[in-house]
Formats: structure tokens, sequence, C-alpha cells
């Protein structure tokens, strides 16, 4: 991080310095600035996209309260002949307004064959044939169950809004003349930018002034305050809590993290999952065969053996029977429901695909460092070989100066401070799985593990403790090895254990660490499977191998670290990173993405998955099995027009509540 930040850290300084000597003074002026720009920008924000309600508005309740009252009414009223209808026909058309509007606009949309327009249809066919209350119930118990619904959208909509709100609304500049609130989307990396505290970082970058604490709960759904310095990175979305800091962009708006997010927590929905496909293609199978025999049954068989009546009653049956089924099951809703309860708990999904790949789960994989492990390892011993201690952990830490491995950082740590006059690194490749080779002065050093030594034909000793030996040479002279270990999760039992009461049936852990290492956590742990000392493309091997062994109809979840694993994950079903936050390989390449690093998010998400994929089943058997039902019986006259108006709302309600109950 500090490679090419050091030396334009003390310009940048110095130069803030100049510009804003009296801070204090500034950081109001750019308050104020802030506040005021706040207000404005808002305004100017592209409104959600919540459909609005046509023509009637927020009032249809009382077109609908009014035309019960009538239909109450009405029945005491001494009526006779003509005036029965006539009396009807008011609260009928209030209470219809709404379903016809409906329908118009659905219509005009291109959806023909739509819900509001058959309940349109149904109604007319009812009120023609007699059954004037009815067909004014019909709508009246359309509009309720709709009503119903519209909360429960209404319920998932704020919450997705809720996370549009990491948005950041301005940026404040820093420029040669003072400050400027700019748009986000204008600052280019580079920029420097002033952060007040209480206010939410713009872009990505890096902290170039100030000591503060940020929160980043909004984005991964849990308060978890955190002490950020100068050279610490910062991700937009998150708050600054504590004091006033300046940051270099590293990242231009589109491309930060808070960005990212809204775009995947948005975009979810956007495509259906496969269940629900299946229920649209049923959907359009089984709407034409029903409405076709209310067809055949209302006019054909009327014009062939007369009954009109009778015939267009049991026809009006059929089309309250087929509407249900036109609203897929309140499918839509269910996955939107599971997906904003994810995202509050700092889980985002890609799509419902990837609910569905979780519920189908039976195997999951684990990439041990990072999910079951904290992945923050420790240098627990130190055996040099003809040195000291001290020179064989600098030598180790100068080559691994700029590794990403959790490794590497725990022995740069043990080392210390490293006096870079004296250890020039030319040449470094990091070999992913093995460990680093360097050019330190002009001396070539291997840092890694023992399958790292045995290729490079290297003796070294093995340790007699537990830990993982990384193993130190320099010029194919062994130099002795560091044990580093990492801690398991404080909760990975119980989250491992939660999953296999909720169906998983096989627990794989995958490791580029050392047998020795691995298997007594998989033991205590209870994993089913292990495989160790595998290299990065073993382990993609490893999940190819899995994929082609898994049963047809069940599914397999990679967990991994987002930074380490990103690209193994993407050959099983769906790959799930934890602490995604601020990692670019995660927020690409994961399917779901977990924020933080509670590791009791996993069965979270997996429970959640599973809650929805089943509700989403027993809403599909429900709705046929009422239809088929209310087809049959309805066919025969066995089924009157107000029980199956009465029914077929019953059944709506309580899909809805079936939705409404996963939490
Ligand atoms: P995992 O993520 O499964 O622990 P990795 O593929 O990240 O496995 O690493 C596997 C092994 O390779 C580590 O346990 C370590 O022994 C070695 N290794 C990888 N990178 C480094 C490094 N930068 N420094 C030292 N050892 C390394
Ligand atoms: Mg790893």
């Amino acid at each position: 991080m500090g490679k090419h930040l050091a030396p334009k850290k003390k310009h940048e300084l110095n130069f803030i310095k100049k510009k804003a000597s009296d801070q204090a003074e500034k950081a109001k002026a750019a308050r104020a600035l802030f506040e005021a720009g706040k207000n404005r920008l808002k305004r100017e924000r592209p409104a959600g996209k919540m459909r609005e309600l046509p023509s009637f508005g927020r009032h249809t309740w009382i077109f609908q309260a009014l035309s019960l009252a009538l239909l109450i009414v009405i029945r005491f009223l001494p009526l006779d002949g003509w005036m029965v209808p006539a009396a009807y026909v008011i609260p009928a058309l209030l209470a219809a307004a709404e379903q016809m509007a409906n329908a118009y606009e659905k219509l005009r949309g291109g959806k023909i064959l739509n819900s509001s327009l058959i309940t349109v249809a149904a109604s007319v066919l009812l009120f023609a044939t007699g059954l004037y209350t009815e067909s004014v119930l019909l709508c009246l118990v359309t509009w309720l169950t709709e009503q119903a619904e519209k909360v429960l959208t209404s319920k998932c909509e704020e919450r997705r809004r809720r996370i549009s709100d990491i948005l950041p609304e301005t940026a404040v500049l820093v420029t040669e003349d003072g400050f400027e609130r700019v748009d986000p989307a204008s600052v280019v990396p580079g920029d420097i930018l002033f952060v007040a505290a209480g206010d939410r970082i713009p872009v990505d970058g890096v902290v170039v002034d100030g000591i503060t604490t940020i929160d980043t709960a909004a984005v991964s759904g849990q308060r978890s305050p955190w002490a950020v310095n100068v050279g610490y990175k910062v991700y937009s979305g998150c708050r600054n809590l504590t004091s006033d800091i300046r940051m270099k962009v590293s990242r231009p708006y589109e491309q930060s993290t808070a960005r990212r997010i809204v775009t995947i927590a948005e975009s979810a929905a956007d495509f259906p999952s496969e269940l629900e496909s299946s229920a649209v293609r049923f959907e359009r199978l089984y709407c034409p065969i029903v409405l076709g025999l209310a067809f055949l049954l209302g006019v054909v068989l009327s014009a062939l053996r007369g009954g009109w009546i009778q015939n267009l009653q049991r026809a009006a049956v059929l089309l309250i029977a087929s509407r249900a089924v036109l609203e897929t099951f309140s499918m839509p809703l269910l996955y939107r429901k599971a997906l904003s309860l994810a995202a509050d708990n700092g889980i985002f999904s890609k799509g419902k695909d990837c609910l569905e790949a979780m519920a189908k789960a039976e195997t999951v994989i684990f990439d041990k460092t990072g999910t079951i492990t904290e992945g923050r390892y420790a240098v627990t011993d130190v055996y040099p070989v003809k040195m000291s201690e001290r020179q064989l952990l600098t030598i180790a830490a100068t080559a691994e100066s700029y590794s990403r491995h959790p490794i590497a950082a725990a022995i740069r740590e043990a080392a210390g401070k490293l006096d870079d006059r004296v250890l020039k690194v030319i040449k470094i490749r990091d070999i992913p799985g093995r460990g680093v080779s360097a050019y330190v002065g002009n001396r070539q050093v291997y840092v890694g593990n023992a399958a790292f030594f045995e290729e490079h034909g290297i003796k070294y000793n093995i340790p007699s403790r537990p830990g993982t030996a990384v193993h130190v040479s320099v010029d194919n002279r062994y130099c002795g090895f560091i044990l580093v270990t990492d801690k398991v999760r404080r909760r990975a039992f119980d989250a491992l254990e939660t999953l296999r009461v909720n169906g998983i049936k096989k627990l794989v852990l995958l490791t580029g660490d050392a047998l020795s290492v691995a298997r007594p956590i998989a033991s205590r742990l209870n994993f089913d499977m292990l495989r160790a000392e595998l290299e990065p493309d073993k382990k993609a091997q490893a999940v190819a191998y899995l994929m082609k062994n898994k049963g047809a109809r069940s599914a397999i979840a990679f967990v991994g670290e987002g930074e380490n694993s990103g690209r193994i994950m993407s050959g099983a079903d769906v790959g799930i990173a934890m602490g995604s936050l601020g990692s670019d390989l995660a927020l690409a390449c994961a399917d779901v993405l977990i924020m933080d690093r509670d590791i009791y998010k996993i069965p979270r998400i997996f429970v959640l998955s599973k809650l929805v994929y089943r509700a989403a089943w027993e809403n599909f058997a429900l709705c046929t099995l009422v239809n088929a039902v209310m087809v049959f019986f309805g066919m025969f006259g066995l089924l009157s027009p107000l029980a199956a108006v009465l029914l077929s709302f019953v059944m709506n309600i309580a899909l809805l509540a079936n939705t409404f109950r996963i939490k």
C-alpha cells in the first residue's frame, strides 16, 4: 500500500498545510458549504423508479368504501325490475374503476393477458348475468388484495431506497484556493478530498491526513467502527464518525464501493429466477387453456345448446380461477423481499438465481483462510539457521514487502520497521499457493512453504510444533523457518452446524495450507472432506471435480475470501465472498457478497434462500391446486360464482401471508 503513496505523501501534506493553514476555520467553511449543497443536490438526484398509481392516485379507497356502502344500502331497498341493475351500476362502476384503469395501463404496456382485464371481464359477465353483488364483490376483494400486496411491496422498496442512501451526494474537493463542493461523479483519482466528521466517504481512497473512526454499518449491515490513520484505505458509503480527514481519491465514483453495491442491489431483481421462469411458462400454457375453456363453455356451448346465463356464470368462475396464476404466484414479491432482507444484513446477492442455487445447495466448499479462520496470521515462533531471529525476520519481511497474502502481513508486522537503506528489493514474484521469490540486493531470496522448497530442491527443516511453516532461503542456502498461525473464527462451529441442520449434507474444506495445520481444524469442525496443500489451480480443479459429481438437482456453493479466491468461486454454482468490502475481485467475481467477516451470515443467507425457495414452491402448489379445484367444479357448475370470488380472495391472502412470513 505504501509503495506509490509514500513519496507523494509528504508533498501532499505540505500542500495541504500551506493551503489550509487555519484548518478549523476552513473546516467550518466546508461544513457550511456542505449543508447548503446537500439540499440542492438532493433535488437533482433522479427520483426512484417507484411506479405511480394510475389515475386515481391515493384515494382509491374512497371509491371502494362508497361502493361497499352502496352495495349494503341497495340490498335493503325495495327495488324490482329494471331498477335493480340500474341501482347496482353505480357501485359496480365505482368498484371496477381501479381495475379498468389498471387494465388500460397494462394493455398500453403491451400486456394483453393481464389479471386486471380478466377481473373486469369476469365482473362484467357476472353483472350481465344478474349476479350484481358478486360482480361488485369481485372488484372489491381484488382491490383489497392489491392493497395488501402494495403494502408489502412498499416495505421492500423502502429497504431498497435505504440502500441507495449510501450513495454520496457531494464531495468536498481541496483545491489551490480552499475547498470546493463538487459532484462526487466529477472527482478523479489523485484528487484530494475533505471529509468532515459525520459525513459519508464519497469515493474510495486513501487517508492522507487525520485520524478518525469509520463506520461501515450502512454497507456491512452491522455497526463496526474501524480506526483509520494516514495511509489506510477508506471506502465510499462508510461514514466518517469522529474527526475530519483528508483523503486521496483512488477510484472514480462509478467504480467506488458504494456505487457498485447499489448497482448490484438495484439490479438483483431484474432477471427472473429459474423457478419464476417456469412459473411464467406454466402461466403461458395454463391461462390460454382456461380462457379457451371459458369461451367454449360460455359462448360455444350456449350457442349450441342454450342456457346462456348459466354457462356465462360458469365461464366467469373460470376467469376468476385463472387470475391468480397470472400474477405468477406472488413470486417476484417473494424474491424481492428476500433480497432486501439480505441487503439489510449486509449481504448482497447479484440475482435471484443465486438465492435459488443456495436453496438447492447440498454441498458447501470453504476456502479455509479468511472464512473459517480469521485470515489474520500472527508469527508465533522463529527458527533461524546460522543467523539471528531478527536477521531471519528481516530477510523474510523484505522479500514479502509487497505481498498481499495475510502471511506476508504477519511477517512484516513481526519484523517491525525495516531499514530500507540496507535492503533494496529489486524483483519480486508472488507465487500463489507457494510464496514469494525476490531479489534483495543481488541475492535471491525464497520465502514460502515446503512444496515451494521441494520445487527448488532446497532442504528444509520440519517443524515439530503446530503452525504454518514459512521457510526462508538466501541464494539457495536454507536460513530457517518462521511459524505463523491463524485463529479459527469464534462462531465457526455454530455456523457450520446451523448449515447442517438446514440441509447442507457435505462440508468441504480446501486450503493451500499444510495438512498438519488443516487437519485439526477440519476434524474439530466436522468437515466431511478436506483437501490441503492445494495451489489455486488445484483448488479450481477440486471444485470442478465436485461439480461434475454432484446430483442433478443439487447445487454447490463456494465460500471464500474475495481477494484470495475470487476466480476459483466462479467454478461453483454460487460463489459467496466474505469480507467483500474493499475487495475488487469479490465485487467482480462473487455471486453473493457478504460485506463484513461475520461467519454467521453464511447460514443466515442459506436459511433465507431455502425459506424463500420453499415458500415459492408452496405458493405454486397452493395456487395450482386451488385453481384446479375451481376450474373443475366451476365447469360443472358445482362452484357458485360467490364461492369462487371468496375462494380466490382467501387464496391470494394466503399467498401474501406466506410471503410476509419470511424473516
Ligand atoms: P489458503 O488461502 O488456502 O490458506 P493460499 O493459496 O493463500 O492458501 O496459500 C497457501 C500456502 O502458500 C500458504 O499456507 C503459505 O504456506 C504459502 N504462501 C502463499 N503465499 C505466501 C506468501 N506471500 N508468503 C509466504 N507463504 C505463502
Ligand atoms: Mg487463500
